[in-house]
Formats: structure tokens, C-alpha cells, sequence
């Protein structure tokens, strides 16, 4: 509760009043399946307990009024010219009030303070649950009646426009739909969902957070989309019927794009087995076979490092490093790449001793410290006070 005291407090100071609601959307981890969300496959993300606060409250003008506790930012704006820049923390804020205002033009001028505990650019989605929250708050607070789905549709559609990143769905509907305890396995096309509840029994979820985010990142994703996208393509020109990774076999691929381009074939193929690992993975978890699915986490962490080419060798040093540790039964990079976490299955008690081992070779290697970070599976948007 100290982000809502903060942004309680801060509100009284900043504006003279208290906030007309506080809301919460989280940030997220994803067991497996990593870029099959914008090739309409599958993904097993959940909510986890970390999440970005928003304290919001009407004005009676049209100017916009935002802080950010953490970067300790002000930032006004009359809400009819909305503008946006590179890398600026009010793109995520005004890009959903822009979306949104075009199909309810009641939204006025507003008071909004962000604070938040989710680690940035860490893989956990930290913006996911920024233009979620914002969404949410809006809704309450103008009546704007949207569903959860519009709400996490709204901050994908935000990213699109307002960050110039291609991203699936499932960051935002995780943030949105998560709840206590359960993973969600969300079909990426038809948005139909299933809750599996998380017991793991012997078993606990670590994060290790490498502190390094690459700045290719987000060109680099996009770039990956494109190149499944014209894969798709290609197989389109003799099986009309396909209409993304998911409807194509290995066969099709090699049939039809690897002789045009190995680039192609290669990144795609990825996604096609990316798609099946997550299958027999969540086969492994009903079953609780956590040495089957801790060897597909490790599977997909070589696939993305060496095949669909997203990792770097700060992740790549913690998945191998903790494949020689005993009390790991699987690793793998965990978001769209390039830096942020490894998502670890520890034996139960020995994330302490996990830590320990593989920090000092971390330190040793590159120089860095290495943040674990201790999840709990929770709830998704959901508001506060
Ligand atoms: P990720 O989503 O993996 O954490 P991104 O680079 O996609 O990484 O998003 C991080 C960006 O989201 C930050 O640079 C910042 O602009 C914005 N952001 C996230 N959380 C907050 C917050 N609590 N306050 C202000 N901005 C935030
Ligand atoms: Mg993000």
C-alpha cells in the first residue's frame, strides 16, 4: 500500500485534493510462448502481484495534468493537442486517452498520478500495465462502459501507435484477465481463454533480471513480425486458406519459403515448434511434470537465442549457467528479448542458494549485479480505492 499512500499524498500536494479513484494493472510473466501472440498462437502468461498504480480525478477545464512518482516528472497538456515523442514515459498515458477519446469524445480534462513496482524494460511488462491501468482509470472515471477486453485491446492499440511497437495481445490481456493463482492460456486468434491453476508443489518460480535492456529492441521486433508475416505470404501464394504461423505445418514452410529465403524459413519455423512446445508444456504442467517442462523452457530459450535470434549473452550466460545447477529444473529468457529476465523453475527453497551461485559468475562475466525477483501469481486491473 505505500504506492497508494505516495500517490495519495502526492495528489493532496500536486493538485490540493485526494484522487477519485486509484487503480492497479499488473505486470506479467509468461511460462512459454514467446512471439506467437502476433501469429495468432498460443501464450501462458499470469498476472503477478507487481503492477502500475494510477490515482485519477476529473478537472473542469481541458488540460491534462500527469506526474510520475518514479521518474518524478510533471507534464500538462490540453487534451485537443495531444503530442507524443521518443521514449517518453506520456506516451503511454496520452496514446490510450487518444484512442480512447476517439470513440468517446465525453473524456475532459483529468488529474493522473502513475507510480508503479513493476521493473522497467525488465520483460514484465511494465507497459502493459501502464496503458492498462490508464484505460481502467478513464473507464471509472468517465463511465466510458468498456469491457475488459477493450480495455486490453485499447493498450495494445496504444503501443501501435503511440510507441511505434508491433506487439500481440497477450501482455495486455494478461495484465487485464490475470487471476490468483492461475496461469492463463489465451488462444491469441479466437481470444478464447482457459485458467489452469498453477501448482507446482515441489517446485517455485524465480526471476533473474540481467539489468540490461539492448536497444534494438524494439526495432528488432518489429522486424521479426515482418519477417513472419512474409512467410505467411509466401505460403498464401499456392494454400490461400492460411492466414498466419499457426495454420502452417513444417512441411508447408520448407515447401514454400525455405527456397526463397532461409531468413524467413528460419524465424518462422521458430514460431510454428515455439506453438507445440506450449502445447506439450502445458500438457507437463497439468501433469505436473516439471523435469518435462523445465527441458521445453529450456528448448525454447535456444530456439529463441539461436533460431529466432532475440536473446544476447547476458540471458544466454543465465540459461546455461543455471542448466549446471541441480536445483534448477528449467530456464528460459522471458519477453520479447534482448535483456530483461530469465524465468527460472527452482526446487522449492533453493532460489536462495540459485541466487547465490549464479550472481558472483554473473558479476564475474560482465560486471553487472543481477536482481532476483520474487513473483506471486495474482489478480489482474482491478481498482484500489
Ligand atoms: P517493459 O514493458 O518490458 O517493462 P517497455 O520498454 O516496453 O518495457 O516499457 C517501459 C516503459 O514504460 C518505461 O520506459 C516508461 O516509459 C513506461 N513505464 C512503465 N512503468 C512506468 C511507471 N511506473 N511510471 C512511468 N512510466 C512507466
Ligand atoms: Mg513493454
Amino acid at each position: 500500500m505505500q504506492l497508494v499512500d505516495q500517490i495519495k499524498s502526492d495528489f493532496q500536494e500536486l493538485f490540493g485534493n485526494q484522487p477519485e479513484l486509484i487503480v492497479k494493472s499488473p505486470g506479467r510473466i509468461n511460462i512459454i510462448g514467446e512471439h506467437t501472440d502476433y501469429n495468432n498462437g498460443f501464450v501462458l502468461p499470469a498476472a503477478i502481484d507487481k503492477g502500475v498504480y494510477i490515482g485519477v480525478s476529473r478537472r473542469d477545464d481541458n488540460h491534462i495534468e500527469l506526474f510520475s512518482v518514479d521518474y518524478k516528472e510533471r507534464y500538462h497538456t490540453d487534451i485537443d493537442s495531444l503530442t507524443f515523442g521518443p521514449e517518453l514515459w506520456t506516451n503511454y498515458i496520452l496514446g490510450a486517452t487518444r484512442i480512447l477519446r476517439k470513440t468517446h469524445s465525453n473524456i475532459d480534462g483529468f488529474n493522473l498520478i502513475v507510480a508503479g513496482d513493476v521493473p522497467l524494460g525488465a520483460g514484465l511488462s511494465s507497459s502493459a500495465a501502464l496503458t492498462c491501468a490508464t484505460s481502467f482509470a478513464l473507464d471509472k472515471l468517465f463511465q466510458l462502459q468498456l469491457s475488459r477486453l477493450d480495455i486490453a485491446k485499447t493498450g495494445q492499440q496504444t503501443e501501435h501507435e503511440a510507441v511505434g511497437l508491433r506487439c500481440g495481445i497477450m501482455d495486455q490481456f494478461a495484465s487485464v484477465f490475470g487471476k490468483e493463482n492461475n496461469l492463463l492460456k489465451l488462444d491469441c486468434r479466437s481470444l478464447e481463454y482457459e485458467y489452469i491453476p498453477i501448482v507446482l508443489e515441489n517446485y517455485e518460480i524465480l526471476l533473474l533480471n540481467t539489468n540490461v535492456k539492448h536497444s534494438l529492441a524494439s526495432s528488432a521486433y518489429n522486424q521479426r513480425r515482418e519477417a513472419c508475416e512474409a512467410a505467411v505470404a509466401l505460403v498464401q501464394q499456392k494454400y490461400p486458406s492460411v492466414s498466419s504461423l499457426r495454420d502452417i505445418s513444417i512441411a508447408k514452410l520448407e515447401e514454400m519459403v525455405q527456397p526463397i529465403s532461409a531468413e524467413y524459413f528460419q524465424k518462422s519455423k521458430f514460431v510454428v515448434e515455439e506453438n507445440q512446445r506450449l502445447l506439450n508444456a502445458t500438457d507437463a504442467l497439468k501433469s505436473n511434470d516439471i523435469s518435462k517442462l523445465g527441458k521445453l523452457l529450456y528448448d525454447a530459450h535456444w530456439a529463441l537465442s539461436k533460431e529466432y535470434e532475440v536473446s544476447c549473452p547476458e540471458l544466454d550466460f543465465l540459461v546455461s549457467t543455471a542448466s549446471t545447477l541441480p536445483e534448477v529444473a528449467g530456464a528460459r529468457m522471458m519477453g520479447g528479448g534482448f535483456g530483461g529476465c530469465t524465468i527460472n523453475m527452482v526446487e522449492k527453497g533453493k532460489s536462495k542458494t540459485v541466487i547465490e551461485k549464479i550472481s558472483s559468475l554473473y558479476f564475474d562475466r560482465f560486471q553487472l549485479n543481477l536482481t532476483p525477483i520474487q513473483v506471486s501469481i495474482s489478480d489482474g486491473t482491478q481498482v484500489i480505492l
